[in-house]
């Protein structure tokens, strides 16, 4: 991990380069710059105008609108039971191996007598999470209940709607002693603004609930919208600190949606990666974390959706271990209302959904949380501004899907990704 050397730098085609060791070294180590979001603000700049909705949002043949969240609680479960990950936007490929090859694996890869699967599907954080462990039996059960216990203990102090949650008590005016986790998760939020030029904002939270996608039947008026911009600045967040005392400014609302289920699945990752196990594979919705390999010693795989496809339809592979991959998209929360979608990410500064020429972004990073938080932002930000962001940041990697059917991932990638050629009228391509 964390080579001197960008592996987007790397002959694709290198004899030795190929595997996930490679994608190590090219989705870590290099301490990022800051973009300064000079070409992204400039688009904005000026468009003064509110934003139309593009042309391909009204050509979806599968408008539906988004039922109620008990609903879609349900309908996630029900789904994940078919297909253990199947209503993530990344699907983990399950083992093709039957009962005998499987042993004949053990034997190949020398794995314990004992070692064994341990799985788990559950909903936390508004989302079907699953996980996959790999390793002594007892050791993987245990850590199962340790990881979703630590999952729903972070969901209690990071959720927006949950009562009582720090971010509840602090959207409610009151002033909160900040525990360590999550003073260095607002730390981050505001570096995480400051680098995309706002097009993440944590301050978002007031239009997130005006919005209400997921409930609402409509979207909210001009006027309503306009009324709650601009955002705060979420400048004051870098202040958080461990143990002190911490309030919001009037007026101020803070919403964790984009980086929570990231920074969770950091801390999952530490508690699985101090134990023995061989690897695990988490799944928080559109986040998925693998650590060390799967059970015949292979890194973990994982598909990229068809943002237009059935739930099994996919548009690439990634063959990856102990990186996070998290995408953002606007097929999963959305609110379709006369022949228009509006999507759960929004534009900061204009207060509607971006418009963007994106239909998904995923990003692979060696920080959870900053690959959550930044498919948003490149979500917001649109192709060209995200490619900008890429090549100046250098500590991470990517994969997109426009609007005009292109599926472009970062060179970096390019020897631990497949693409599925010929799938749904795309074409595929590197970039550099
Ligand atoms: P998901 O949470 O569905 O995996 P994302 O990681 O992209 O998807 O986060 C979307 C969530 O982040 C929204 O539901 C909302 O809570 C919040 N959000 C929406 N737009 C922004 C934004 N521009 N910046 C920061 N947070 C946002
Ligand atoms: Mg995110």
């Amino acid at each position: 991990m964390g080579g001197s050397t960008p592996a987007r730098r790397r002959n694709r085609t290198e004899p030795g380069n190929k595997g996930p060791g490679a994608v190590c070294a090219a989705c870590t180590g290099s301490t990022h710059r800051r973009w300064q979001g000079r070409k992204w603000k400039k688009s904005l700049r000026g468009r003064g105008v509110q934003p139309r909705p593009l042309a391909w949002r009204k050509e979806q043949p599968h408008l539906q609108k988004n039922g109620q969240n008990e609903e879609r609680k349900s309908r996630l479960l029900a789904c994940a039971k078919q297909n253990r990950a199947g209503c993530g936007r990344l699907l983990p490929l399950r083992l093709a191996a039957a009962a005998v090859l499987a042993a004949a694996l053990l034997a190949l890869f020398g794995c314990s007598a004992k070692e064994t699967e341990v799985s788990e599907t559950f909903f936390v954080m508004d989302t079907v999470a699953s996980l996959r462990l790999i390793g002594d039996k007892e050791q993987a059960e245990s850590l199962l209940e340790q990881a979703a216990a630590l999952a729903q203990e972070l969901e209690a102090r990071w959720s927006r709607t949950l009562p009582d949650s720090s971010i509840d008590r602090l959207n409610a005016g009151e002033t909160v002693v900040l525990d360590q986790e999550t003073a260095a998760l607002l730390a981050q939020a505001a570096a995480l603004s400051v680098e995309t030029g706002g097009a993440f904002t944590p301050t978002v939270s007031p239009l997130v609930e005006l919005w209400n996608i997921g409930e609402a039947d409509s979207p909210p008026s001009r006027e309503e919208i306009a009324a709650l911009l601009p955002l705060p600045s979420p400048d004051f967040l870098a202040q958080a600190r461990a143990g002190q005392p911490f309030s919001l400014p009037e007026g101020c609302r803070l919403d964790l949606g984009g980086v929570a289920k990231g920074e969770a699945a950091n801390r999952i990752c530490v508690l699985l990666r101090e134990s023995s196990l061989r690897g695990a594979l988490l799944v928080l919705g559109g986040q998925v974390s693998c650590v060390g390999t799967r059970a015949d010693g292979e890194p973990w795989r994982i598909a990229l959706r068809d943002p237009d496809g059935q739930q099994g339809e996919t548009l690439a592979e990634l063959r990856l271990t102990d990186l996070h991959i998290a995408t953002s998209g606007d097929y999963e929360r959305y609110l379709d209302f006369e022949g228009v979608r509006y999507c759960h990410i929004l534009d900061p500064e204009t207060g509607w959904p971006p418009e963007t020429d994106l239909r998904s972004v995923t990003v692979v990073s060696s920080d959870g949380a900053r690959a959550d938080g930044l498919s948003t932002a490149l979500f917001v930000m649109g192709l060209e501004p995200s490619l900008a962001f890429w090549r100046e940041a250098g500590d991470f990697e990517a994969v997109f899907v426009t609007s005009d059917r292109r599926v472009i991932a970062t060179e970096g990638l390019a020897d631990c990704l497949s693409f599925s050629n010929g799938a749904g009228g795309y074409r595929f391509e590197f970039t550099a």
